[in-house]
């Protein structure tokens, strides 16, 4: 009697495998980022982030054409100001980039899910996600200025918006914010697990967002803490939010299996600047093979449990699984 068991025999062609693969990733998994910088006629590369650009508004258009091309669904854009000060206040500028960006992109491609990220770090002159009080976040006081923020981006005319500074009661200040001015259709994508990590450092120098003093492990979580990532994200969903994000996104996938099982809500990861930058260095470097590399991790992330995917790669994984 033979007693060894199989597994191998649904691998045994590409057709077997075909048939019994349990995770299919997909464009339509995919939110590319976009950073938005003053000015006319920029494209530039960031230099930690090879093949990702500042552009300014007026190059957003054609951009958004050759992503909705690839069957990409979602954008998410981030700014730079033309000015900074210690509320932030151009982050609800309807002149400022975002703003105009979001409008721009909207006109060129209805279809396109637009994503506008609401935090104030980008636009404050300590580079803090809040206003401050004797160096402190205060968190009550930066709700109004969230507020504000998401409401214009809605004006603009995003389809979601997405709170990512970590203060508490965010998303229910947003969401009845949004519903007083007429915005009931508009998303909340909320940054609900959110950690203190090292994977940012790329990001903020694309966004000069590197706080003046001090760093943000006040608001954002501590890397070692899982149980308090599902208070999180329930207090999230209490709230209104409609799609919870975990972020980063590659080592902290125990997290989204965990926030997965816990919640009703489509669940969307950040793969963050620093996963992006390693993987380019190393095939920079021809150690890894970058195609195989990204879209091996990429699964990764959606059998976690994510179904949206907040990824730089995603233009270059999107040509790659459609080629
Ligand atoms: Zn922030």
């Amino acid at each position: 009697m033979n007693m060894i068991q199989r597994p191998r025999r649904l691998r045994i062609s590409s057709g077997m495998r075909d048939l019994v693969r349990e995770t299919e990733l997909s464009p339509r998994d995919f939110v590319y980022p976009i950073f938005v910088v003053p000015g006319e006629h920029i494209k530039e590369e960031i230099p930690s982030m090879p093949g990702c650009y500042h552009y300014s508004v007026d190059q957003v258009a054609a951009l958004a054409r050759e992503i909705a091309a690839l069957g990409i669904p979602a954008v998410e854009v981030f700014g730079l100001p033309e000015y900074k000060d210690e509320i932030g206040s151009s982050a609800w500028d309807m002149t400022s980039p975002v703003q105009r960006a979001i409008t721009a992109i909207k006109d060129a491609v209805p279809e396109l899910v637009v994503v506008g990220d609401v935090c104030l770090c980008q636009y404050t002159s300590h580079g803090h996600c809040g206003e401050l009080h004797d160096h402190y976040v205060d968190n009550d006081a930066t709700l109004p200025h969230l507020v504000k923020t998401a409401i214009s981006q809605a004006r603009a005319g995003a389809d979601i918006v997405a709170p990512s500074d970590m203060m508490d009661g965010r998303v229910a200040a947003i969401r009845a914010g949004l519903d007083a001015e007429g915005f009931v259709n508009t998303s909340i994508m909320s940054y609900a697990v959110k950690y203190a990590s090292g994977y940012y450092g790329p990001f903020r120098d694309a966004v000069d967002s590197t706080p003046s003093f001090g760093d943000r492990r006040q608001y954002q979580m501590d890397p070692a803490n899982a149980r308090e990532a599902l208070k999180e994200a329930a207090l999230d969903v209490q709230e209104g939010a409609d799609i919870i994000m975990v972020k980063p996104a590659l080592v902290y996938l125990d997290i989204v299996r965990q926030v997965y099982e816990a919640t009703d809500r489509p669940i969307a990861v950040y793969n963050v600047s620093g996963e992006y930058a390693m993987v380019k260095a190393a095939a920079a470097n021809g150690w890894i093979d970058e195609q195989r590399i990204v879209l091996e991790t990429l699964t990764s992330m959606k059998r976690a449990g994510a179904k949206i995917i907040i990824t730089y790669h995603a233009m270059d994984a999107a040509a790659w699984l459609t080629a």
